[in-house]
């Protein structure tokens, strides 16, 4: 599992992964409804 954060909202979330190659995965945020980048916005 990777933490996310949401540039628009701020909050965390976690993402399951499916596939090791992440580039153009878009997760759309559980709290906004804003969809932003997988890649850009783990968070450790
Ligand atoms: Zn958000």
């Amino acid at each position: 599992m990777l933490k996310l954060r949401c540039p628009n909202c701020k909050n965390s979330m976690l993402y399951k992964s499916t596939t090791d190659s992440l580039d153009k995965k878009v997760k759309k945020c559980v709290y906004c409804g804003k969809s932003f980048s997988v890649l850009k916005s783990i968070r450790n």
